[in-house]
């Protein structure tokens, strides 16, 4: 009905902009609706120790539980909620479950268990002025130690404005490790480097895909492998560390670490999962060390 005033006036102009502006409020307004009814929820991939296959770390990575659609991929629905800011109560929602999610398994696995949380952080979010108090708060209310929080951004998330810089220098500050999500696709991945004063970079998975095969020419002109081995040497360099993305292979695994990376994330290591899942891998490398430490003892 049209007697709403300035709600029922703005859809009439918005439905005057055509179609697309009109499927953009609807899942805007869905977005919210969903943020509301609790729909989303996050799970974690781990990122492991490519040596031993032995997991340190996780990335927090958000699914919308859609009750006629199912699981919906944040591809979907990211760009959308970036468009129309609901990725910033979005993003605070990922932030907050995943802090305290963090502090749960280091108060029930220890400090050597997890080592690190990272969770996805969009331009939107660092342009927000509260962003870095909401970081802050985030921490405090959960009791995890700022450490072990690393917040992943992407080129095309900070190459934008003074805010954004100030933020990453006083989250850098605050003891907060940042990321550089997919690095080598961006158009000035080097710049970035200096830009940001990020602790981690993450090689992307499309330096990752075909690095095991062998292209028949000597190791250090290998094409398929020359970016995946300039971003290890950086990295050595800045003194940064690296996570390999999107590893689908053991024989990936091998060409890695042959090239010196140590740390990874892909299907062929462990899928995104529940926070539970997550606990059951924490538990059994636990039983692992208990028995090796055992036998160590038995033994002296
Ligand atoms: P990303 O941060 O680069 O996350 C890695 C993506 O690669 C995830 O997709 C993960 O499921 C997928 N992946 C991991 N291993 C493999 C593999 O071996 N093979 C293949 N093909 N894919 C693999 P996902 O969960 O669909 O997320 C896609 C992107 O959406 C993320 O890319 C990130 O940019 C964005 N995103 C996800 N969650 C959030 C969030 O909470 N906030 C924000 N701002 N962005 C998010
Ligand atoms: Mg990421
Ligand atoms: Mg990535
Ligand atoms: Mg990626």
């Amino acid at each position: 009905t049209a007697k709403q005033g300035g709600k029922a006036g703005f859809v009439r102009y918005a439905e005057g902009m055509g179609e697309p502006v009109l499927a953009h409020m609807r899942l805007g307004g869905e977005l919210r609706r969903a943020l509301d009814d609790g729909e989303f929820r996050v799970v974690y991939q781990p990122i492991v120790r490519l040596d031993r296959n032995w997991v340190i770390g996780v990335e927090a990575l958000v699914r919308w539980h859609h009750p006629t659609r199912g699981v919906v991929s944040p591809a979907e629905f990211i760009p959308a909620a970036e468009r129309t800011g609901l990725i910033v109560p979005l993003g605070r929602f990922v932030l907050r479950e995943t802090c305290r999610q963090a502090a749960a398994w280091l108060a029930e696995f220890g400090p050597d268990a997890l080592k690190e949380a990272g969770l996805n952080v969009s331009a939107r979010q660092l342009h927000d002025p509260d962003f870095v108090s909401d970081v802050a708060d985030a921490l405090t209310d959960s009791g995890l130690p700022c450490e072990r929080l690393v917040l992943e951004v992407t080129e095309s998330g900070v190459l934008r404005g003074q805010q954004i810089s100030r933020a990453l220098c006083e989250l850098d500050r605050m003891g907060i490790r940042l990321a550089l999500d997919d690095f080598g696709t961006g158009e000035s991945s080097l710049s970035l480097l200096r830009a940001v004063p990020a602790a981690i970079v993450k090689l992307d998975k499309s330096f990752v895909d075909g690095i095991e095969i062998d292209d028949g020419r000597p190791a250090a002109a290998d094409a398929r492998q020359a970016v995946a081995r300039a971003v290890i040497q950086l990295a050595h360099a800045l003194g940064l560390d690296t996570v390999a993305e999107g590893i689908e292979s053991a024989e990936q695994v091998a060409a890695l670490l042959e090239l010196g990376y140590t740390r990874g994330q892909g299907f062929y290591l462990a899928e995104p999962m529940p926070a539970a899942g997550v606990s059951r891998l924490l538990a059994r490398q636990r039983a692992v060390e208990t028995r090796v430490t055992r036998e160590i003892r038995a033994r002296s």
